[in-house]
Formats: structure tokens, sequence, C-alpha cells
């Protein structure tokens, strides 16, 4: 299959995976979405493939989701419509990712916004150039319950995902390093090298031996009910969709609630 908003390359047993609509900071469209599912799958059934990186090609990772399109297509969804669309797309999506029987490695320079810090913090591991930045303005400026996937308290801690999500800030990639949520900060122009040298050292163990292993490491985030408290957020996602404060900022337009917010 050929992919017209993705670039999949190949690298010995590492397969790159990239958002490929730079000249749209790699916003996320229901057709990128379908490819990098397909693409996922793609990957994790090729026996060859050992280690996925997801990256983004051009200056930002990802902004997130194309909110251009959402408010053309789906600005008026009714509760089934949009319910359908952001459970398959949003959030059975990302947790492919997360359950991917393969590490996954996230390559983030620039701007890793909403969907994007939700995608991104679906992987393994995370390099970020000492540009990349992450946040989630979702409650702040458009008035619904953050992303889809709430997984910022499992890798900010509380204290840093209540600061992020409530005032609507940003996040650099040295402070998300110090927290925790990223692995390794490097210069941007040594992000591809530094993360495919790490894809290379992970490719030379043993794929039995990750795949059982990253099993056991989800089991125990679920151990800590992971999957419940995601499930129960997506629940009270779809309730914000329908409550008057998001559907007057959609009615103003998304993209613009997003634009004051920035001035
Ligand atoms: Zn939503």
């Amino acid at each position: 299959m050929t992919y017209e908003t993705l670039a999949v390359e190949r690298f010995g047993a590492v397969c790159r995976i990239s958002h490929n609509r730079p000249e749209a900071r790699n916003a996320e469209s229901r057709q990128l979405l379908d490819e990098l599912d397909h693409a996922f799958t793609a990957a994790a059934e090729d026996d060859g493939v050992h280690v996925i990186i997801l990256a983004g090609k051009g200056d930002h990772f990802s902004a997130g989701h194309d909110l251009k399109e959402a408010q053309r297509e789906r600005g008026n969804f009714t509760v089934e419509e949009r319910w359908a669309f952001e459970s398959k797309r949003y959030f059975d999506y990302s947790l492919r990712i997360l359950h991917t029987p393969k590490p996954v490695i996230a390559q983030v320079q620039g701007a890793c916004i909403a969907a994007g810090f939700m995608v991104a913090n679906m992987c393994d591991i995370i390099m970020a150039a000492d540009d990349a930045f992450f946040s989630d303005p979702v409650a702040h400026s458009l008035g619904a319950a953050a992303v889809e996937v709430l997984v910022h308290p499992w890798v900010l801690g509380q204290r840093k995902a209540r600061e992020l999500l409530f005032a609507g800030g940003k996040l650099t990639a040295v402070d998300a390093e110090k927290i925790g949520m990223v692995n390794h900060v490097v210069p941007r122009a040594d992000l591809e090298t530094r993360t495919m040298e790490m894809a290379q050292r992970i490719a030379q163990a043993s794929p039995f031996a990750l795949k059982i292993l990253k099993r056991s490491l989800n089991r125990t985030l679920d151990a800590q009910g992971f999957s419940v408290a995601l499930n129960a957020h997506f629940d009270t996602h779809q309730l914000s969709h329908v409550a008057g404060a998001f559907q007057a900022i959609r009615d103003g337009g998304l993209g613009n609630a997003i634009q004051s917010s920035k001035a």
C-alpha cells in the first residue's frame, strides 16, 4: 500500500513511520490516522521488523488532530457519530500503538500538541530534540475534557499533569526529561541519528523476549488501573463535547480558539 500522508522507510530491522504533512504541521487528518493504523499493523505483522520509530517529517512532530477538517466534516456530529468516530480513530488506534508487540520509539521535534502528545506517549521510549515542546490546550482553550486518551497523569505525574491541562501551557523537552516523560534530549541536528542508534541497539535483542516483556510492562500498568482509567475518561470526554462551553467554542471556530490562546 502506498501512503499519501505518511512516509514509511526501512533501515534493516527498523521501520520508521513518519507523519508526512509538514505543510500542515503534521496535523492528523482522518486519512492520516487510517494510514497510520494500517502502517502500524503492517509493521507489527512483518517478522523482519524488530523496532518501529514514530516520527514527523519537517519542523514538527504533530500539532494534533486536523481541526480544520474536524470543523468542516464533523462540527455537527451527533453524539452517536462522534462516539463512533472518536472511539475508533482516536482511542482504539492510539491504544493499538501501545499494544504493538514490538518496541516503538517516538522521535519528536518541534510541536507535539494534544493528539500529538497522545500518540507520542503511546510509544515505549521518547527521544526529543532540544526544540521539542509538549502541550494539551484542549481543556484550557477548546472547552472539552483534554484529549481522548488521558495518558497525562501516567507520564507526567499528577501535579504536572494538572498544571499542563488546567493552565494550558507548554512543557519543554528539558523539563519533560527531568520528570521522566522523555528519555533523552538531543540537539535537533542529531535527533534522527540518535533515535536510529537507539532503535538499532534494541533491534539486536530477541524479538520474542521484547514482545513478552512489553506485554508484562503493559500488564504492570493495567494492574495499576491504566485501562480502566483511560476507558472511563473516554466516556467523560464524550460528555464534554455536548456541553455548552465546547459547543460555543466550536461555533466560533476551533482553530480560532487555539490561535487566540497563543496570543
Ligand atoms: Zn474528542
